[in-house]
């Protein structure tokens, strides 16, 4: 090849990955919209890439999780790590959604779209405390393998981490096989991860292919506000609480973490990031195995912020649609139910559509409602899942710094994969 052939290709790959992947993002958009249906002849590349990221969640999030505890003698350790995740995963929820209803509130989306709702809607039914509670032990670890329940998995793996750590001396190989695992288990998902700029162009390309602009049209208001809503979350909470509570650089922080959350914006799912957020929490912000690989599958299957903001305005929008005026014991019960809803939604594609029937019936809303905003979840998903990820990082981060598991000099570096 010829000198002027090559450079494009050097210049290319001496470009840090998270710049590589932003720019495959960007291409993929300007496909989608050059392209429109054509654009998804680009499918099975996305679909390859999605495997591939899929095929690591349940070994890595088991090995690494066990490698973690192993790592962590200490089992009071354990404890107050859980307590500030569950703590930390509640309380920002809980602004989320506030954020939600604020923001559907200023904006009002829904204004003027005089829809009639039709009576006899069915509710659905949520699962009570004691079915959560019970379905967290996993009668065969297999099983739960088989079917990728993280919640199950994560049980396993703490109560083999602490067993293999009250074991001692006889223990020792079996801990030194998960570590060497777990190694290897990182090195795969780095060599992933380079595929990840051709992946995630693929994949946004046919998202925003197959929606057209007469999809979105009709509902460009209620897209604008639930992205608007989402963008001041993170950069004032997360960024509030980074810079205000832990004195680290939220500039830092978007720039270790911005290959999850373009992963989680083109796939639209937090269970399917978890093996890049892991990558990412390790490698570029510096927190150590323990805390990413509790802290984070914990996150990806029962924090979603995004969701949580999602719910609160698409309910003030359906209420503003439909013409009905919610209380204020209305509002705290939104506040209640998405939140809840919000730790019950799975971390995949269109989890929270479902989950948004939940909300609508405990404020007594027409459940046409989901089917108003059917036709462009994928456009909402993509938004609320990034929003899911960044928050199950900025939890990690802070757990990390307030455990002394967080390494502040590779946090700092301004040379992030
Ligand atoms: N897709 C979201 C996620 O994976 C869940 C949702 O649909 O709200 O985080």
């Amino acid at each position: 090849m010829s000198q002027s052939t090559t450079l494009p290709l050097r210049f290319w790959s001496r470009l840090p990955l998270w710049q590589q992947i932003l720019i495959g993002l960007t291409l993929g958009v300007a496909t989608g919209i050059a392209f429109e249906q054509d654009a998804l002849i680009l499918a099975p590349v996305g679909a390859l890439f999605l495997n591939a990221i899929k095929m690591l969640i349940v070994p890595l999030v088991f090995v690494s999780l066990v490698a973690g505890i192993t790592s962590m003698q200490d089992s009071a350790k354990l404890g107050r790590i859980s307590v500030k995740t569950i703590a930390i995963y509640l309380v920002t929820t809980a602004f989320a959604v506030s954020i939600g209803l604020l923001f559907g509130t200023l904006f009002t989306p829904g204004e003027g779209m005089h829809m009639v709702a039709s009576a006899g809607s069915e509710a659905k039914q949520a699962p009570s405390l004691v079915q959560i509670l019970v379905g967290l032990v996993p009668s065969n670890p297999v099983t739960a393998f088989a079917e990728g329940n993280i919640l199950q998995i994560i049980v396993f793996a703490i109560a083999l981490g602490v067993s293999l750590n009250l074991v001692g001396a006889k223990a020792a190989p079996a801990i030194k096989l998960f570590d060497s695992l777990a190694e290897a288990f990182y090195k795969l998902t780095d060599l992933i991860m380079r595929c990840a700029p051709y992946g995630v162009f693929a994949l946004i390309a046919g998202v925003v292919g197959s929606h057209g602009a007469e999809v979105l049209l009709p509902l460009a208001g209620v897209i604008g506000v639930i992205y608007l809503a989402s963008l001041a979350h993170v950069l004032l909470v997360y960024g509030g609480l980074l810079g205000g509570l832990a004195r680290l650089s939220p500039l830092r922080f978007f720039q270790g973490i911005a290959p999850a959350l373009a992963v989680a914006f083109s796939t639209s799912s937090s269970a399917g990031t978890l093996p890049v957020s892991i990558e990412c929490a390790r490698k570029n912000l510096g927190v150590s195995e323990g805390v990413a690989g509790f802290v984070l599958p914990v996150g990806a299957t029962i924090n979603m912020d995004g969701t949580a903001i999602y719910q609160g305005v698409l309910a003030l929008f359906i209420a503003q649609a439909f013409g009905v005026d919610l209380s204020g014991g209305q509002y705290l019960m939104i506040i209640l139910t998405a939140t809840l809803a919000s730790i019950g939604t799975a971390g995949i594609p269109g989890a929270g559509l479902i989950m948004l029937g939940l909300v609508l019936t405990s404020v007594g809303l027409p459940l046409e409602g989901v089917a108003l905003i059917a036709g462009i979840d994928r456009i909402l998903d993509m938004a609320r899942t990034t929003v899911n990820v960044a928050g199950d990082l900025m939890t990690t981060t802070l757990v990390g710094h307030s455990e002394n598991e967080l390494d502040r000099e590779v946090y700092n570096s301004a040379n992030k994969e």
